[in-house]
């Protein structure tokens, strides 16, 4: 505020001891150690590596603090348009060495920490992931968050700041066992702002009166109060002094740490009841990926996030002391799926009941901030709110979205007079028992863009789940941007020799900000010393993936054989049921082949990871098989290194970091039409893997783009899938017979007790096999020989892994954020300082 504003006179003392952080190495030095024996209050002589790298972190998050405040205040002088990005999910991973790589000072710091006795990969290895997220939905608002600073866009995420986040797989005796993730025992990422503290209200009643004047009065009173605590953890762009923000929202209880008089009273336990009550709010990730539950406490966790951010949003708006038809030029919200779109109602709530605005106004200026991303048409995963469960929770919200759905159903009615079953089609309302709010159909009527994350998914949002929204509202609200990763984290970071090596021909590092320059790179496909120094990168990548395999599975792997990999959350969808059931079938031909077939096998690693929902038991049974496939495959003196099967336990950033770069082939095998994009395609592809897939998602572009000689396609498509499943259940469904084969296998107890799989067998057998598993499978291990094939040759692979690099710039998220800017947003970058201090040396 201005108050807490320093006098004129005063500020020359302030620009003259300004924080500048570190910029040389002996200024690095001189800062860790000063965190060692200030902050830490150790010395050198009981300073270990969790300590050096507690110092090393701090050293870094001063010099982003200095950016980040410098950042937001030519944010706010240029008076310019910003972009809050609302995701429940952030999977952000490790932040050291992002840090470092995006500053541009790994250099300063592996030395600096050389001379102070470190080696750089330890002390990176001490950082805890932060897993705010579930899957590919939260690393996309990672990325995302990525790009926005290093292209200088002023941007915000807010998100949830979660006590726990994903849990912890551990694979005890073949089964998953969840346990707590304790990732803020120490994080130095993140500053907690004890003076940025909102109030949010649950439950009470809505009381309406008119005024004398005869103004129309709603308030919304009694219920309970819970404080939102905002933690700041900051983003730092590459090559750019432009530092974003990531605004994470604590709970808290509204009356303080406890209640005093029942303290005295002796009732100790019931005194921190409330406390704990408010503290359960931001307690725990909700661990499933792709699936709505409809609990109590996530409808609070987003009502909570959602009132927090836009009271600071609109707080932020108040200061520019613009005029509220303006709003929408200053601020473009986006909707990461539906989670967020309370905001919606919460905006409306706040012009409406608090500013005095009429409805109509309100709503303009509401539907012109919001944008939603739909991520998934799985009919399992839309959510929906009971009525009654909001009614009690936020009634006056509940009311608003009554008012929303009539002024909609009207106008719906205006334009199509005749259809009367079209308003109970599209309404907001579902008029089931009880009944429920569709929250994607709200996210549309208040946003002024829908988009889908791959081109065959908004083509399938406008066909089937929205296709009524596309005939009321008109195409041009429906738009694709298709997702995209950042190089940054994902080729120079988790793959820095190939980065050093791409550089080092294409004409230096550009590429981590253009990525289209990795066109270059086409005219060494066929450059014999090249081929051999990109062979031996990739060689080097499985060694260290065989590495970990060891220490953490005991079971040793060839680094020569095809490394074949599926990591990703478990799910019927994704079928990696289909995969281990591939694998069971190459086994059983490998036992039936004579020695000189075997001969001309290529040895292969069929490595699987990803964690299942808690209680998602048909994804816990496909973890089981994978396994118990391992137990006696790995085991079998017969197959040798022929045959390996590895589960990684708890797949997450970091791990994904070591596994992508490692891949000779990677699968993405989603049911035609059943994943939204993928992103893990592209990080594979643009490691110099060649990927497995089907025509789903952003296999496709990824096609379209590396051409389909460099790619493995396979299965039914999209638009076939719902006669194939119309005539599972009312033809006969002749099951495949090497399928079949693999089936008794299973029955035979070869892995275990096959009770145990009875349920996987059984949904393919006897339910339909909705997920298409026989009707792909033939394709899909023919598309498995053809890879065995291809692979012989590694002259002709290698050279297709350089091509298929070189033309993976679309996949930048970088391009994607300059579509969201451009259609969605309107909002343009801004130019950081001129002598902004991060260009610094290496
Ligand atoms: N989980 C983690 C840890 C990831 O890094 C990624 C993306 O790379 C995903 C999930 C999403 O994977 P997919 O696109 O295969 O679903």
């Amino acid at each position: 505020s201005v108050e807490a504003s320093i006098p004129e006179p005063q500020r020359d003392a302030w620009k003259r001891f300004q924080a500048k952080g570190f910029t040389t190495k002996e200024d690095f030095e001189r800062e860790v150690v000063r965190h060692v024996e200030t902050t830490l209050a150790r010395s050198m002589f009981n300073c270990d590596e969790t300590a050096a790298y507690a110092a090393a972190s701090l050293a870094f998050r001063d010099r982003l603090i200095t950016q980040w405040n410098r950042t937001q205040q030519r944010q706010t002088f240029s008076d310019t348009k910003r972009i809050y990005y609302l995701s429940l999910e952030f999977l952000m991973g490790r932040a050291f060495d992002n840090a470092m790589l995006n500053v541009g000072a790994k250099e300063i710091a592996t030395e600096g920490l050389a001379d102070l006795g470190f080696r750089i990969e330890d002390i990176i290895s001490q950082e805890h992931d932060a897993a705010l997220g579930n899957g590919g939905l939260g690393r996309l608002a990672a990325c995302f968050l990525d790009s926005m600073a290093s292209l200088n866009y002023p941007a915000w995420g807010y998100g949830l700041r979660y006590r726990y986040g994903i849990f912890k797989q551990e694979i005890v005796d073949g089964y998953q066992v969840e346990v707590p993730d304790y990732w803020l025992d120490f994080n130095p990422w993140e500053f907690p702002r004890h003076d940025i503290v909102v109030d949010i209200q649950f439950y009470g009643h809505v009381r309406k009166y008119q005024t004398d004047e005869g103004k129309n009065v709603v308030i919304w009173e009694g219920g309970e109060i819970v404080k939102a605590v905002a933690y700041d953890v900051p983003i730092p762009g590459f090559e750019t002094s432009a530092t974003n923000n990531l605004r994470l929202w604590s709970s808290k209880a509204a009356s303080g740490e406890f209640d005093f008089q029942k303290f005295n009273s002796g009732d100790y336990e019931s005194s921190v009841a409330e406390q704990q009550r408010a503290e359960t709010i931001s307690a725990v990730l909700y661990p499933n990926d792709n699936l709505d539950r409809g609990k109590e406490l996530r409808l609070k966790q987003q009502y909570f996030w959602v009132a927090a951010s836009l009271y600071d949003i609109v707080r932020r708006f108040k200061k520019s002391k613009r005029a509220w038809s303006e709003f929408p030029d200053q601020v473009a919200i986006q909707l990461n799926d539906t989670h967020p779109t309370l905001a919606i109602v919460e905006l409306q709530r706040i012009l409406v009941d608090l500013e005095g605005l009429e409805w109509d106004e309100s709503w303009k200026i509401v539907t012109r901030t919001f944008g939603y991303t739909n991520h998934t048409v799985l009919p399992e995963a839309l959510e929906k709110w009971s009525v009654p469960l909001f009614q009690n929770l936020l009634p006056r919200h509940l009311q608003i979205i009554y008012e929303i759905n009539l002024f909609f159903l009207q106008l719906v009615e205006r334009k199509f007079p005749k259809e009367r079953e079209l308003l109970g089609q599209v309404s907001i309302i579902e008029e089931s028992q009880p009944k429920m709010v569709r929250m994607a159909y709200l996210a549309i009527v208040g946003s002024h863009k829908v988009n889908g994350v791959a081109e065959l998914h908004s083509d399938l949002i406008k066909s089937t789940i929205f296709k009524d929204f596309v005939r009321i509202f008109g195409p041009d609200k429906f738009t694709n941007v298709t997702n995209g990763i950042t190089p940054r984290r994902w080729l120079h970071q988790a793959n820095p020799r190939l980065s050093e090596l791409i550089a080092s021909k294409i004409g230096g590092v550009g590429f981590l900000k253009d990525l289209n320059l990795l066109n270059e790179l086409e005219k060494f496909a066929d450059d014999k010393e090249f081929k051999k120094q990109w062979a031996e990168i990739k060689y080097a990548n499985k060694v260290r993936l065989a590495k970990h395999i060891k220490t953490t599975t005991g079971v040793t792997v060839n680094p020569a054989a095809l490394f074949d990999i599926q990591v990703k959350r478990i799910h019927e969808y994704k079928r990696q049921q289909m995969n281990i059931f591939g694998v069971i079938h190459r086994y059983l031909t490998i036992k039936a082949m004579t020695a000189e077939e075997r001969k001309k096998l290529a040895p292969r690693v069929s490595i699987f990871g990803g964690k299942a929902a808690p209680g998602y038991w048909m994804a816990k049974t496909i973890i089981h098989l994978v396994n118990s496939v391992g137990a006696v495959v790995n085991h079998d003196e017969d197959v040798g290194d022929l045959l390996k099967v590895i589960f990684l336990e708890d797949y997450n950033v970091s791990k994904a970091e070591m596994i992508c770069p490692a891949s000779d082939i990677s699968e993405h095998i989603s049911t035609a039409g059943t994943e939204a994009s993928g992103t893990s395609n592209m990080k594979f592809v643009l490691n110099g893997g060649l990927i497995i897939g089907t025509c789903d998602g952003a296999n496709i572009e990824i096609t379209r783009e590396i051409g389909e000689n460099n790619i493995f396609l396979f299965g039914n498509l999209a638009e076939d899938v719902e006669d194939l499943r119309h005539a599972h259940n009312y033809g006969s469904h002749a099951m495949d017979p090497d399928l079949v084969k693999v089936f008794e296998a299973i029955k035979k107890n070869t892995f275990g007790d096959a009770g145990a799989f009875g349920a996987l067998v059984s949904a393919i057998e006897d339910h339909g096999d909705y997920y298409l598993v026989s009707d792909d499978f033939h394709s899909y291990t023919q598309t498995q020989d053809l890879v065995d094939e291809a692979y012989k040759d590694q002259d002709e692979w290698i050279s297709k892994t350089i091509i298929s690099v070189a033309r993976m710039g679309f996949f930048s998220s970088d391009r994607c954020i300059n579509e969201y800017a451009e259609s969605i947003w309107n909002i343009e970058p801004l130019a950081p300082e001129a002598n902004g201090s991060s260009g610094m040396a290496k």
